[in-house]
């Protein structure tokens, strides 16, 4: 399980791939549109800023121009030289030349000067001031009282009496008036009807002043618009005002600073746009954000998905054991790594025994508990660097890894057989099963995992022939031979033409009461290299090349000629489905009834359950008709096929013989007893007769007795014999076991 989890945490960088990447382009994306609005907000306002100072210093010069305007009003009057300069009249100039400057105009100082540019009246802030107090403003604007005078010598007001000029002459500057930064404006005082003539040195001047102070900087703002306008000396930009024009005269003397707040329509609208902006980026991050919780979801979960699969496929699900493929992977690994002289791997292939009938007594539940029971004795049972694999239904396979060679590997098999032996608690029931093992060693050079696979299995093989419950270590013998199906093949069809290979031996058959009753023929051959060969061995070639029909006919003639002699006992031959469904079957079988003289209702066949699955074929109208003329039919190894006993009433036979493995496992109060009870209390339902096979113990036959059993054959009353050792039991009177 561990792995699992380590593949899992691994795979989490596939959402750090994905995210990343969306991470970046988004807070990438939301840089460069901030970025962009940045820089054209700055753009804007520094524009903006461009516009503003243009517009700050043409109200400066709109200003300039604006007070010598105000003053022509008063300026350019008769009644004005008349009241200053022909009868001076003191209240008559403080209404009209001063406080109306001052109210109507907003200027905040006026001086009046005399041809000699004494002051001869004097207003501050609209207020009558001592003209002789004037003296140091004066002085500061002596220079433009020079150029004025200047102006007007050269003629300037005389030609705008006549009208040459649009304008009458005057002198406007920024200046710093008594240390106050000044707007002054400089105007002769002149007729307007030009009836009274002056000489231009004799001509009277009106002086207005228009301090920048924060009362003029606030109209100034209002009027035209410049917001937080002031005029300082030293301007103080960290309040915002960044609006900043300096104010010269005209000689480029500094005056002062106009400051003001600028507009920033860039920053405005920035300020507008940049929630909207915000807002717009959050919620591409929050789809961006579920959508990748949605790929990470979908990708881990696919990742969880892929690992259970993997590990599914990696092994069996009611054991959670490595399967065949998983086995395989890890043999061929293991043989991969170097052998030592005293360190050799082994494989071991098991199989139950008997594992089908707990099966279908207790159920399917029953028997996957039964298969993880197993799984758990045999892993309990294992060495460090043991694998325990299960390879489908009731095998199981063991790597036994760099175990000091075959003795380790037949020592480990002999406890597994007694282990397994041992009763399973099955829903409280005991389940007694038995295991069949193959063993395999590896050679010093061995690393074919496919070769040392199919040779344990060949072991296993021979362990299942030889009366399962037992481990079988392969030999060399058993490659050479049984496992070339070419040289049985050849072999038995010599066997075959000759006489001195092929035999029949007889096992007697036993009733209740002891007396023998018949005997079951039983193919044998001995080869002349390699000895007595096992049925086991060579049915299944005799079955798979065809030859099975005339070895069959072969073991018939042998039992049919023992049938005539000794009428009145049953002979039982072994049918192979194989000869049932030859065509020529039927009468191969009547022809040897007849010719030699047996009575059909002495034969006995034996087949075997898995022909009665078919539906009516060939082999079951065969038995049919055959069953027909008299001869008896038996169901061989019965519990060991795959039908149950519900195919007793589709097709009706005379006998069942229940399995050996069943019979060995026979004590008191095994699942094996169960077993047999409902067999035989079945079959003697069906009017069906019950044989015991495999008998080996008083115990079993005390049981079997006990349950009703009809018919005993094994070890116990006789081994199969020679033909003439039959008939010389057949021919004791009164012939019985004690
Ligand atoms: P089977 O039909 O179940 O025959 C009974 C087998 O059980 C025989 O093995 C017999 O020797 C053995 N046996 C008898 N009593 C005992 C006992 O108390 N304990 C144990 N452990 N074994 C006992 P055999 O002769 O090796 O035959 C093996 C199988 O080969 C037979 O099983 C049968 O299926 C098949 N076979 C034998 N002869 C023929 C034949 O002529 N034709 C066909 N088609 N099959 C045959
Ligand atoms: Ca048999
Ligand atoms: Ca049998």
């Amino acid at each position: 399980m561990e792995h699992r989890s380590a593949r899992l945490t691994r795979d989490w960088r596939f959402p750090v791939v994905v995210l990343l990447p969306v991470i970046l382009s988004l807070v990438g994306a939301a840089a460069g549109v901030l970025g962009f609005v940045l820089w054209s907000a700055q753009g804007v306002d520094a524009g903006a800023l461009t516009r503003q100072t243009d517009l700050a210093r043409h109200v400066i010069e709109t200003e300039l121009k604006r007070i010598p305007h105000d003053q022509e009003s008063v300026t350019i009057w008769d009644d004005a030289i008349y009241n200053t300069k022909l009868a001076f009249n003191a209240a008559w100039i403080d209404t009209n030349l001063g406080t109306w400057m001052r109210e109507y105009f907003g200027h905040d100082d006026v001086i009046v000067l005399d041809q000699d540019d004494q002051p001869i009246y004097a207003m501050s802030e609209g207020a009558r001031a001592d003209p002789g107090r004037e003296a140091a403003a004066l002085g500061d604007i002596r220079v433009l009282i020079a150029n004025l005078r200047r102006l007007l010598t050269e003629g300037g007001a005389d030609a705008y009496e006549k009208g040459n000029t649009p304008t009458a002459p005057n002198v406007a500057a920024l200046r710093l008036v008594g240390g106050v930064p000044s707007l002054v404006s400089i105007a002769p005082i002149i007729s307007d009807s030009g009836t009274i003539k002056q000489d231009p040195d004799t001509i009277f001047l009106h002086v207005s002043i228009v301090r920048l102070d924060v009362d003029y900087a606030q109209r100034l703002g209002e009027q035209y618009q410049i917001p937080d306008a002031g005029f300082d000396l030293y301007p103080d930009t960290s309040s915002g005002r960044d609006g900043l024009l300096p104010l010269t005269d005209s000689a480029g003397r500094f005056i002062t600073f106009l400051q003001w707040t600028p507009v920033t329509p860039g920053r405005d609208l920035l300020m507008q746009t940049l929630p909207v902006i915000a807002g717009a980026f959050l919620i591409a991050g929050l789809v961006a954000a579920l959508l990748v919780h949605q790929l990470w979801r979908k990708s881990h979960a696919l990742e969880v998905g892929r690992a259970d699969a993997e590990y599914r496929a990696a092994h069996d699900h009611l054991t959670g054991l490595p399967n065949r493929t998983t086995f395989e992977a890890i043999l061929a690994r293991t043989l991969a790594q170097r052998p030592s002289r005293d360190r050799r791997t082994s494989v071991l292939m098991l199989d139950l025994d008997r594992f089908k009938q707990v099966n279908d007594t207790l159920g399917h539940r029953a028997g996957d508990d039964l298969i993880q029971a197993v799984g758990q004795r045999l892993g309990e049972m294992l060495a460090n660097g043991d694998t325990l694999a299960r390879l489908g239904g009731d095998e199981f396979a063991i790597v036994h890894a760099h175990a000091p060679g075959l003795m380790a590997a037949l020592g480990l098999s002999q406890r597994i057989v007694e282990a397994i032996n041992k009763p399973f608690d099955i829903f409280g029931s005991e389940a007694f099963v038995g295991v069949s093992i193959g063993i395999a060693t590896a050679d010093l050079n061995e690393a074919d995992a496919h070769e040392l696979t199919r040779r344990a299995d060949i072991a296993l093989y021979e362990a299942k022939a030889t009366g399962r419950n037992r481990a079988v270590v392969f030999e060399d013998s058993m490659n050479e031979f049984l496992q070339n199906r070419k040289t049985i093949e050849v072999e038995l069809r010599e066997a075959l033409r000759r006489d001195d290979q092929l035999s029949v031996a007889f096992q007697p058959l036993f009733g209740r009461d002891g007396q023998i009753v018949g005997a079951e023929a039983l193919a044998r051959w001995v080869h002349p290299r390699l000895g007595q060969i096992s049925p086991a061995h060579f049915i299944p070639v005799a079955e798979a090349t065809g030859l099975i029909s005339q070895l069959g006919a072969f073991v018939l003639r042998a039992a049919c000629s023992m049938g005539a002699k000794w009428p009145g006992h049953t002979f039982a031959a072994n049918i192979s489905p194989v000869q049932l469904r030859d065509p020529t079957f039927t009468a191969t079988v009547l022809d040897l009834l007849r010719t030699t003289g047996m009575q059909a209702q002495d034969l006995e066949l034996e087949i075997t359950e898995g022909i009665l699955l078919e539906e009516a074929s060939e082999a079951t109208e065969a038995l049919r008709l055959l069953r027909s003329t008299g001869i008896k039919i038996a169901l061989d190894d019965f519990g060991t096929g795959y039908s149950s006993l519900n195919y007793l009433k589709r097709y009706p036979v005379d006998r069942i013989k229940i399995d050996r493995s069943f019979v060995s496992q026979l004590a008191p109060g095994s699942v094996s007893v169960a077993i047999v009870q409902a067999m035989v209390t079945l079959a003697h339902a069906l009017k069906i007769e019950v044989t015991a096979e495999g008998v080996e113990t008083h115990e079993q036959a005390e049981v079997l007795d006990a349950l009703g059993c009809n018919i005993y054959q094994g070890f116990l009353f006789s081994a199969p014999v020679s033909p003439g050792n039959l008939e010389a039991v057949l021919r004791q009177p009164r012939s019985q076991v004690a």
